[in-house]
């Protein structure tokens, strides 16, 4: 099909919950795609931030296809070794004890927020279910975690939301210790809030958090769903920080492209959630854990460094660009604030002139590829600033 085909059949057929580029994707390599009428496109998007080696990489594809050849899924009523493998990975990579395999950033949200509120049923009761957002924040587009999110566009239409929610500016230290009373069992929070327009939660309020919910045994959520996969240029984005919370939810880049989220926690909690209080058809898909095994295998210390490596070179480029007023992020997650002109209509243009590239809120945004070249950057930052100097 050529575009104008696609784009009317897609239009027609489709809720139209998103705004498309106007382009259809075709194939790819690493960070380069061709499109439906062959034109070429720079990637700085990953699918947002999920295709971690960017379109076919042949070693994930391998993995993948190999466990195609055997079963593709056979429901969480039997074991499959790529699903005890990626479990074991992942939770000896990461740090953790236990994990949750779902289908995607809002699902493990949502598991974390139900381990939360049961390990503080079994505890203490009734009464204990409050779970503490953070201003800005993103957490998934499901009652619940539309409910955790904290910007208010978000809160209209679907009344009535969940109850037990409450919102603590980031930064406020002082707030947060008077919020943490004995109705809250979890706080759940970004370490770079992505949608929120790539912001880092600060340190010395991360760690104020920790300290709150040990006095007090509430839960702490870090929401890694896009800092998560060595995203930020550590496998997790809480070691940049040297806090490590309860519960840790990923998805997005940990399956390469396949739709897979997962919800980590510590020892603590690791049994709360007992036979039938929790599971999924489709969560812990073998093909997908193939896939994760494969990734998480090569995401180690030399490629982690070559992530930052790639992520400072960036920034430095960037901020000499024409109308740029800041560079923000950490790894290959960056976020741009421009001086006059609008992040989506610069998206539009670089996309047009052969650049993807995302936005958040009124930031330029860019989640790159971690497998990027460097002529690759080259050949995307050129595109870039060109369209900063129109
Ligand atoms: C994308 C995202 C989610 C939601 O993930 P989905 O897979 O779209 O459900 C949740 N939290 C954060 C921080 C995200 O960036």
């Amino acid at each position: 099909m050529h575009f104008e085909e696609i784009k009317q059949t897609a239009d027609r057929y489709l809720m139209p919950t998103y705004a498309h580029f106007p382009v259809a994707l075709a194939e790819g390599h690493n960070a380069t795609y061709l499109d439906s009428e062959g034109k070429e496109y720079i990637d700085f998007t990953a699918g947002i931030g999920v295709n971690v080696f960017g379109v076919n990489d042949e070693g994930w594809k391998n993995a993948v296809k190999a466990q195609l050849d055997k079963v593709q899924h056979t429901s969480n009523l039997y074991y499959t070794e790529p699903v005890a493998k990626a479990a074991k990975l992942l939770c000896e990579k990461s740090g953790f004890d236990r994990v949750l395999f779902c289908n995607s950033g809002a699902e493990a949200n949502e598991c974390a927020i139900k381990l939360a509120r049961k390990y503080s049923f079994d505890r203490y009761g009734e009464g204990r279910y409050k779970i503490v957002s953070l201003v800005n924040s993103f957490h998934g587009r499901t009652i619940a975690t539309i409910t955790a999110t904290g910007q208010e566009h978000y809160h209209e239409f679907f009344t009535p939301f969940l109850e037990g929610f409450a919102y603590a500016d980031a930064g406020d230290t002082q707030e947060l210790d008077k919020m943490l009373d004995k109705s809250v069992c979890a706080v759940i929070m970004e370490i770079i809030q992505g949608e929120g327009g790539v912001l880092e939660t600060s340190k010395a309020y991360i760690e104020a958090a920790r300290k709150f919910c040990d006095e007090r045994d509430i839960l702490l959520i870090f929401d890694e769903v896009q800092t998560g996969v060595g995203r930020t240029g550590k496998l997790f984005a809480w070691e940049t920080v040297g806090v490590k919370p309860d519960i840790l939810t990923t998805a997005k880049g940990i399956g390469g492209g396949l739709p897979m989220g997962a919800c980590l926690c510590t020892e603590k909690c690791g049994e709360t959630l007992t036979p039938g209080t929790h599971g999924t058809t489709f969560g812990g898909n073998p093909v997908a854990c193939a896939g994760a095994v494969e990734i998480l295998n090569r995401i180690d210390d030399a490629f982690l460094q070559s992530v930052r490596e790639k992520g400072d070179y960036i920034r430095e480029k960037v901020a000499q660009f024409p109308g740029v007023k800041a560079v923000r992020g950490k790894g290959l997650m960056i976020g741009i604030d421009l001086t006059d002109k609008k992040a989506g209509a610069v998206a539009t243009r670089c996309c047009e002139a052969g650049l993807l590239i995302l936005t958040a809120k009124e930031a330029l945004r860019m989640l790159p590829p971690l497998t990027i070249t460097y002529p690759e950057i080259d050949q995307g930052l050129s595109v870039l600033e060109k369209v900063l100097a129109e």
